[in-house]
């Protein structure tokens, strides 16, 4: 990201007029990881919301703060002009988002992932309190997540291929217009 005269980041757009996700400053309650194609240091390029997930984001982001001093990691959003990037063919509207787990410590980054089986590591109630954050949230459509317990505890949740070491959220198809 690159400053102004003024000193302000001026934060990337893609062609669709979409913003890049704030590359979570100090302050933010998220960290942001994740790649493109697998090559590392690009996650940044799948992350261009729409304007509605980004207020979803930056709503959930205070409440999350409010409840628990540990950052929630962000992963893919959408890419440039929402071409399709994976063989499943979503994220392509910026509304769709995959989030990390919580760990019962504060790693973040690249490093910080883990699955709902990585006992150790994996704060199940953590969990469950920031996936319910999402769900309550009147414009999320559908959450991906494969934890039968975080399953039990936040009705809607549902299982999907890939979704051990990731949670997918996903806004009511009207939020992408
Ligand atoms: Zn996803």
């Amino acid at each position: 990201m690159s400053g102004g005269a003024t000193g302000v980041p001026i934060q990337p757009k893609d062609s669709r007029g979409y913003f890049m996700l704030p590359q979570a400053p100090e302050d933010a309650g998220y960290y942001v990881y994740g790649n493109l194609h697998g090559v590392p240091g690009t996650g940044d390029q799948a992350q261009y919301a729409h304007p509605n997930l980004l207020t979803v984001v930056f709503q959930i982001e205070r409440q999350w703060q409010a409840i628990c001093d540990r950052k929630f990691g962000i992963g893919n959003i959408s890419i440039d002009g929402g071409k399709t990037f994976d063989k499943h063919k979503t994220h392509q509207r910026g509304i769709e988002i995959d989030c990390r787990p919580v760990r019962k410590d504060h790693l973040t980054g690249q490093a910080a992932r883990c699955t709902y089986l990585d006992k150790a590591v994996y704060d199940q109630t953590a969990t469950i309190q920031l996936i319910a954050l999402f769900m309550q949230h009147p414009w999320v459509r559908l959450i991906y997540f494969n934890d039968p317990e975080v399953q039990k505890a936040v009705g809607g949740v549902r299982s999907c291929i890939g979704h051990n070491d990731h949670f997918h959220v996903e806004l009511l198809g009207r939020f992408a217009s």
